[in-house]
């Protein structure tokens, strides 16, 4: 079902969903295109200037609605959420509270949109900076965080005052529609928020970015498809932001505890098995603690058990479709035909039942060299990459070596290396000994061709305002 001007709304044709675990069919939708995201766009600008009026408490009194009412479902949601997407159980439940943390910061956050006056050098002059909604917003996610990259764009763009228009990802249509069955019962006025799903996201896409009434778009998915829609945007001169791929270096300095660090390593690469803009692509460790570094992660890797993620003890969960399996198995034997050793998984996973799903071991690769595709493009699969380095002084070049400056992460005791460090990776996020830098409350985005602006955070807002300066003669 599409959401539009508050009906939901179903089409003349449907597409089905799966759980990439069994490869069932749980459910199907609305399949839209034109037509639909026109509807959508029309509702959307029809309700903004009332939406736009409302004072900043009221709107802020439904975020706080939609808040408590996610958290009343949150275990619902989590079931939902592993049997579409297929994370385990415990990493959905996470995933939940992380999204309705994007409803509770903004709710807080809608009564902070400040302004300014600043003095003239005229005498009989005032400045004054006004911060005004940017309006009707286009906004198109991911499959792989499928509830809370919906709370992070929702959350801030109803906060300012603007009304949107959403195209979630194709395999995660149903916690889509979860989230605005939210929003549609604690009463958000019809046309703030609308959903339009689509198994063919061109029309959809082009609709939203040719239409001058859209202002903004806000788009969290692959840096390809984010430079292909970021390009039209600009021909219409809209707002963009962009959250894109990654290629996160991972680096293990010799004064750190190998085996603290091989614990961190094996917790942030396997997340989400290993399909997270934020996860480690390159895992850098120095000479000399390389072989407690690799015993310890290779030991973890080798016990972490994929399945179903609602079997107990399963940790790993299948990748979204077949393509990904194949992208991780290529990437996989690119590196071993080049020299690369394969010190657990290595093959894509079919026995006991996982070949009706899409599964990859849990991987560990040591001897990775700049040759190899691993080491260049993202993986988005549970492989863990692993490059002995020597010195420092080589190491910050290594790191920044790629087009991509979303996460990086350090493991070091000497804090005035850790600071030396985080200043020279140009990565928009630096974890220090620490494998979880995000939260609602902080900002998240990447440099170079990881992104464009910041979702999250109080700078999370500004993507959706517009500064409007008066000069006053009084
Ligand atoms: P994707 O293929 O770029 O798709 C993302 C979204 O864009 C989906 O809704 C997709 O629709 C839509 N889309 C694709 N082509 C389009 C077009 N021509 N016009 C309009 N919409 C279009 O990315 P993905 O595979 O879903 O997600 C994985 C990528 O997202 C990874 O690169 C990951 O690093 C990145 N990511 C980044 C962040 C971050 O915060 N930086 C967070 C999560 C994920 P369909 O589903 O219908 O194809």
């Amino acid at each position: 079902m599409h959401f539009i001007d508050g009906e939901w709304i179903s089409g003349s044709s449907t597409f089905d969903v799966t759980n990439p675990a069994t490869g069932e069919v749980i459910g199907s939708v609305a399949d839209g295109g034109a037509e639909e995201t026109t509807a959508a766009i029309a509702a959307a600008d029809a309700a903004f200037d009332s939406w736009a009026g409302l004072t900043a408490y009221q709107r802020s009194d439904v975020l706080y609605s939609a808040w408590q009412l996610m958290v009343e479902r949150h275990e619902d949601l989590a079931t939902l959420m592993t049997t579409e997407q297929g994370k385990p159980i415990k990493a959905a439940r996470n995933e939940v509270n992380y999204a309705a943390d994007f409803l509770r910061w903004y709710a807080e956050e809608a009564k902070r949109v400040y302004g300014e006056t600043i003095p003239s050098a005229r005498a009989d002059q005032r400045f004054l900076v006004m911060r005004q909604p940017l309006g009707v917003c286009a906004a198109v996610t991911p499959w792989n965080y499928p509830i809370s990259m919906l709370t992070r764009k929702l959350g801030p763009a109803l906060a300012a005052g603007c009304t949107m228009v959403l195209k979630p990802a194709e395999q995660t249509p149903l916690c889509a529609k979860a989230v605005f069955e939210i929003f549609d019962e604690v009463g958000l006025p019809a046309g703030v928020a609308n959903m339009v799903n689509a198994s063919n996201p061109v029309p959809v896409g082009e609709t939203l970015l040719s239409d001058d009434r859209v202002r903004k778009l806000t788009f969290t998915g692959s840096t390809e498809v984010g430079k292909l829609l970021g390009s039209t945007a600009s021909a219409g001169v809209k707002r963009v932001s962009m959250e894109l791929g990654g290629h996160a270096p991972f680096i293990v300095f010799d004064d750190a505890d190998p085996v603290h660090a091989a614990k961190g390593a094996s917790l942030v690469k396997f997340l989400n098995t290993g399909q997270a803009c934020i996860s480690p692509n390159r895992i850098y460790v120095q000479r000399s603690i390389a072989e407690p570094f690799l015993d310890t992660l290779s030991e973890r890797v080798a016990k972490m058990q994929a399945g179903e993620g609602f079997t107990a003890g399963v940790s790993i969960g299948p990748l979204v479709d077949e393509a990904s399996v194949a992208k991780v198995e290529r990437q996989v034997n690119d590196a071993r035909a080049k020299g690369a050793t394969v010190l657990t998984g290595g093959d894509r996973l079919t026995a006991d039942g996982l070949d009706a799903g899409h599964f990859f071991a849990p991987t560990v690769l040591a001897d990775v060299t700049p040759d190899m595709t691993i080491h260049n493009e993202e993986t988005f699969g549970p492989v863990a990459p692993v490059i002995v380095f020597d010195d420092e002084d080589d190491i910050l070049t290594k790191a920044n070596d790629t087009s991509y400056g979303l996460a990086a992460y350090l493991y070091t005791r000497d804090v005035s290396r850790a600071w030396r460090i985080a200043e020279g990776l140009r990565f928009g996020i630096i974890g220090i000994n620490d494998i979880n830098p995000t939260s609602a409350a902080a900002p998240f985005g990447g440099m170079k061709e990881s992104g464009i602006g910041r979702e999250g955070g109080h700078v999370g807002l500004d993507e959706y305002l517009d500064t409007k300066l008066v000069g006053w003669s009084v």
